[in-house]
């Protein structure tokens, strides 16, 4: 199972990776944003790390709504409100939980993305967040009904995420600033997919 440790080793580890992808998420941003994304990112999950010592002893879905709040509260821009619904939500389902199983984490990962969907009033194909989180969500329940473990179906969610942050490069964005640019934004890798495929390798590389 993932345990209260993972997930505080794998808020650590993102906050981490944020920090290190703070320029290439940045210069994602740029040619479709406004080049923040990055900074964004890496400000949210810097705020979060300072949460980190009063976390200590909390159920996951405790943590989880820490790190939704703050998120709100520290990134800003159109990813803070979508990535903080999305740990509110995960937190709301994991509520006095101190172990996940992969009915938990499937339950988790769905109300993350239904999240983000309500919130950002956003479907597939419109060069988002989503279409790295949906296909991700697929590719763990397809796991889940082929039986494989917990750190198996994490992998495949994060590869899975890695292919749909691929996909949004020919996308027409339809959501966002990116959307201002129509066509122009044609030929791009969406910044908010390749964050949420990163925050979902992180979950993979501490559940192995
Ligand atoms: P901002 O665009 O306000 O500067 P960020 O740069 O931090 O915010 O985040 C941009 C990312 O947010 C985009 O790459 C996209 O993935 C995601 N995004 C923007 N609007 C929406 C929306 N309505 N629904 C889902 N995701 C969205
Ligand atoms: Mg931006
Ligand atoms: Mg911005």
């Amino acid at each position: 199972p993932i345990t209260t440790e993972d997930v505080l080793r794998w808020i650590t580890q993102a906050a981490q990776v944020f920090h290190e992808q703070r320029d290439y998420l940045t210069q994602l941003d740029a040619p479709i944003g406004d080049a923040d994304h990055g900074v964004n990112m890496d400000r949210g999950f810097r705020a979060v790390l300072d949460k980190l010592p009063s976390l200590s002893g909390m159920d996951i879905g405790s943590i989880l709504k820490t790190v939704g709040t703050t998120l709100v509260s520290t990134v800003g821009g159109a990813s803070g409100p979508l990535y903080g619904t999305a740990f509110l939500r995960a937190g709301m389902v994991t509520a006095g939980k101190h172990e996940l199983d992969e009915a938990d984490v499937i339950e988790m990962l769905q109300a993350a993305l239904d999240g983000i969907k309500a919130r950002g009033k956003a479907h597939t194909g419109e060069k988002t967040m989503v279409d790295a989180l949906e296909p991700a969500l697929a590719a763990a329940r397809k796991a889940q009904e082929q039986h494989e473990s917990l750190a198996v179906l994490l992998r495949r969610a994060a590869e899975a995420a890695e292919e749909g942050m691929k996909a949004t490069i020919p996308m027409l964005a339809t959501k966002g600033r990116a959307s201002y640019l129509g066509e122009r934004s044609i030929g791009h890798q969406d910044p908010g997919a390749t964050s949420s495929w990163l925050l979902l390798k992180t979950l993979a590389e501490v559940a192995d």
